[in-house]
């Protein structure tokens, strides 16, 4: 893509308003804007990263056998009220809404309730079961606290899972695929070293539930680690004897940190089930409740975790796997001189080659542009100016580390 082309603009300041490292960051190298307090537009670098994330994300669900959908957020309350959580002082952070014609609906804050219902269409026999389904969609909450930027937005996307298993132990089974795919999830995304599996409290129906948590002080959790066995236990938890038999952690050992819950898994048994109808027939024909989990991230706070991470005093810092572009181009020449040239040329080639560049082909000065490429933070970039016209090899700088190796466009494109 020519940098001429991308309508987002580049600031200096961050919103007034905004303390999140996260979203100022994000503000001023032109990824997301500021709609209000805690509510976030993407614009197209932003997406670019954001659609990484999620391709990622939607790898690792595929992998362990789910399906895909995309269920409305507009929910109906009778299956709410059926569970007992239409109520606001059951679930703090509802948004609801009138119907025109009467009624009331609400936007979804997570759908348990809605997929179970749904799926009493879909299943009724053992024959029928497991069944893993997930999304991406937007689920809307009602935060009181919306400081933390993208990480804590009013309406965000979330990767929500749900599993369907005959009983207690096949689900038990799936649920530490789904531990598997998280690692390889928050590893692929360039945060797996700072992120432990955490004990945290359980909710409807098992003891405990696992949070994934991403070591970090802008984070508003608090988790006690013990960093050799890859475990926490979420403050929540931590006075709780049983908590260190079901973990096999010595509380002694742990070393309190703040951290980021990027994900989390939930046992639910059949606490949704057994009140929306949601049953099978098993081989002797007696029906049983479906024994269900549920399963979340969301990859816009993946996405602020990795700046507040990686990012530094410079700008934003993208590992390759979420980066907008591969490559950030930068011509220091004035168009139609031999360095434009030469740098429209190796854009060509890159195109052709299905390398993702972004081609910074605007006729302002050298110091703007080197500011501008570490603002956006794109893994590498390559300058092309009059020394390279001259020699033919091109400088590659490394925007984590500053290293800079020399290529040929040929050694480029090769690797
Ligand atoms: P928290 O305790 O931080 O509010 P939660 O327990 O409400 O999180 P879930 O309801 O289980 O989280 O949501 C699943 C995942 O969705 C979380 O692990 C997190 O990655 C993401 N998430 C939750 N709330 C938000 C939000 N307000 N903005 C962005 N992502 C969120
Ligand atoms: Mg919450």
């Amino acid at each position: 893509m020519r940098q001429s082309k991308l309508f987002t603009r580049t600031r200096r300041e961050a919103p007034s308003d905004e303390v999140a490292k996260n979203a100022q960051l994000l503000v001023r190298a032109g990824y997301i804007h500021k709609e209000m307090a805690g509510v976030y537009d993407y614009l197209p670098l932003g997406l670019r990263t954001l659609n990484k994330i999620i391709g990622i994300i939607r790898e690792e669900m595929q992998a362990i056998g789910g399906e895909e959908v995309f269920l409305s957020a507009l929910q109906n309350p009778e299956p709410w009220k059926k569970s007992g959580r239409w109520d606001d002082k059951v679930i703090d952070v509802w948004f609801k809404t009138q119907l025109k014609n009467g009624g009331e609906l609400g936007l979804g804050n997570t759908h348990e309730e809605a997929l179970t219902a749904l799926m009493t269409e879909h299943i009724s026999s053992y024959k029928d079961l497991p069944r893993y389904v997930y999304q991406f969609q937007n689920k809307f909450r009602n935060e009181t606290r919306a400081k933390s930027g993208i990480m804590r937005a009013r309406e965000f996307i979330m990767k929500d899972l749900y599993s369907f298993s005959a009983d207690a132990a096949s689900h038990d089974a799936f649920y530490e695929n789904v531990a598997v795919a998280y690692e390889n999830i928050f590893k692929r995304v360039g945060i797996g070293a700072q992120t432990y599996r955490t004990f945290a409290s359980g909710g409807s129906f098992s003891k405990y539930s696992h949070e994934y948590q991403t070591v970090c002080d802008a984070g508003e959790d608090v988790i006690y680690i013990d960093a050799a066995k890859r475990l926490a236990v979420n403050k929540e938890v931590y006075d709780d004897q049983e908590v260190y038999a079901a973990s096999g952690l010595t509380k002694e050992n742990l070393t309190e940190a703040k951290a980021i819950e990027v994900g989390n898994i939930f046992t639910l048994g059949t606490r949704f089930s057994e009140v929306l109808g949601l049953s099978y027939k098993g081989a002797e024909g007696k029906p049983k409740p479906i024994f269900m989990g549920s399963y979340g991230i969301g990859p816009g706070r993946l996405m602020g975790t990795i700046v507040e991470l990686l990012s530094d005093e410079k700008g934003l810092v993208w590992p390759e796997s979420v980066a907008p572009f591969a490559v950030h181009l930068v011509s220091l020449g004035k168009s139609g001189d031999d360095a434009s040239q030469l740098a429209d040329a190796l854009y060509e080639d890159f195109v052709k080659a299905g390398v993702e560049v972004l081609y910074d082909d605007r006729d302002t000065s050298a110091g703007q542009k080197f500011a501008e490429s570490d603002l956006i933070g794109i893994p590498k970039r390559i300058v092309v100016g009059r020394d390279a016209v001259a020699t033919g090899t091109f400088e590659v700088v490394d925007r984590a580390t500053s290293a800079v190796v020399k290529k040929t466009r040929v050694e480029f494109l090769a690797q």
